[in-house]
């Protein structure tokens, strides 16, 4: 790959950072970090009304959270009107633009063809009689979309332009803006479109479809990052784990298929959950801390870590360790069955004098209890979990009890023998 690429993100701020927009960030701040470039940032905000200061700062935190850093920039293409004008003085000055009821037009030559050289598609041509003279200024001056993108990526040397396939037809007009101003075009890529696992455009239907809703739904930003990477790039057939520094080694452009590529929330889960069991568990308390803006978290997260795949997993599956236990009548009724009261009983008496009262004697205590009994475990274990817990899932047994402790354990058998006598 070639050093010093110089690329850029060009985000419309319409609200949150689409995932799709999230993959081109990625995609292009991979580049500018594995050459040595520079990852540059221009907000098209020519819109105004969509633009408002809220729907840039929403692309700016995507951005930070995702950790794509970038050198230069936001640069406001709004504000670089003065250039786009001086590019459309140019070009009718030198006759490549004319004027036309007040709005400009560039000149389109009548024969021949544009061929767009795109590293993910190869050539794609594009005939000069099927493109009109179009317009590259409206009648009080302002700039067209295409004029503007042309002149900024000239003004700001961007050597490589990658971005979604549904700019492409866009491409031969940028290309020709750029050689009337008499610049070389830059390196297209056009990546593929994202589907959703049901083969169709991806869209709110299908999850979370934007940065911000990946991040309140538990997702990790180094997890997202490689989960992104894969949506049209691959190494080879089989790996799936990069860490950043690996995708920013061996991502490449020539390795992006053009044929649409799915997003599916469900292996981004698993994908999450691999990372967050990794975490260190004082890194992941930290985080979680953090987010709920909770202290004293890290005897739950240390259980409950093995079975999370997302941040908000913690609270559905160890709120109980925390927070007095929420009642679910549903897993009560399921498990409250005849004798569950008394296998109760009888655990909370080994409970009571278990010592110490960890993990390992707990579940000594409880072993016992399954034998005299002669049931099976979960006879045994599935009343304490729904007393506890108010539900039949939960970090393991052992370990929830022993992070209760033995006060408010038995105090929640007492309040559940209390119930399933009334
Ligand atoms: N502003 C365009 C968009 O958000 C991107 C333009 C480009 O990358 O050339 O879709």
């Amino acid at each position: 790959m070639a050093e010093g690429m110089r690329v850029r993100f060009a985000p419309s701020p319409t609200g949150a950072l689409h995932v799709g927009g999230a993959r081109t960030a990625l995609y292009n701040w991979l580049i500018a970090r594995q050459s040595s470039g520079s990852f540059v940032l221009r907000i098209e905000d020519t819109d105004r009304e969509r633009s408002t200061p809220e729907n840039v700062a929403q692309v700016l935190d995507a951005l930070r959270w995702l950790e794509l850093d970038w050198d230069e920039g936001p640069y406001s293409q709004a504000e670089r009107r003065p250039r786009h004008s001086e590019g459309i003085e140019r070009l009718v000055a030198e006759g490549h633009a004319y004027l036309d009821e007040g709005a400009t037009r560039l000149r389109v030559p009548d024969e021949g063809a544009t061929v767009v050289q795109d590293v993910i598609r190869g050539e794609v041509t594009f005939e000069h009689a099927a493109i009109d003279d179009f317009v590259i200024a409206r009648s009080d001056g302002s700039p067209l979309y295409n004029l503007a993108v042309a002149v900024d990526d000239r003004d700001m040397g961007i050597t490589h332009v990658v971005r979604g396939a549904d700019h492409l037809s866009n491409t031969p007009r940028q290309i020709l803006i750029l050689r009337a101003l008499g610049a070389d075009p830059p390196v297209y890529a056009h990546l593929p479109l994202l589907h959703g696992p049901d083969g169709k455009k991806l869209s709110k239907r299908h999850g979370a479809a934007s940065v911000q809703d990946l991040r309140d739904a538990g997702y990790l930003p180094e997890a997202v990052r490689n989960y992104l990477a894969l949506l049209g790039w691959g190494y080879d057939e089989s790996t799936e784990f990069f860490t950043t520094e690996e995708l920013i080694e061996r991502f490449s452009l020539e390795r992006v298929s053009k044929s649409p590529a799915v997003f599916d929330e469900q292996k981004l889960r698993w994908m999450n959950g691999h990372y967050l069991r990794q975490l260190p568990p004082e890194e992941l308390t930290r985080r979680l801390e953090e987010r709920l803006g909770r202290q004293g978290l890290e005897p739950a997260v240390r259980i409950a870590q093995e079975k999370m795949q997302t941040l908000n997993d913690f609270w559905q599956l160890a709120a109980f360790l925390v927070e007095p236990q929420p009642d679910d009548t549903a897993a009560w009724e399921k498990v409250m069955t005849d004798g569950a009261p008394e296998r109760l009983r009888r655990a909370r008496e080994a409970l009571a004098s278990a010592e110490p009262f960890d993990a390992s004697s707990i579940e000594s205590a409880l072993r016992a209890v399954v034998d005299e009994l002669g049931v099976k475990p979960r006879d045994v274990y599935q009343p304490i979990r729904v007393a506890i817990s108010g539900g039949t899932v939960s970090p393991g047994i052992f370990e929830s009890v022993a992070v209760l402790g033995r006060e408010e354990t038995l105090a929640r058998i007492d309040r559940a023998l209390e119930r399933a006598a009334a």
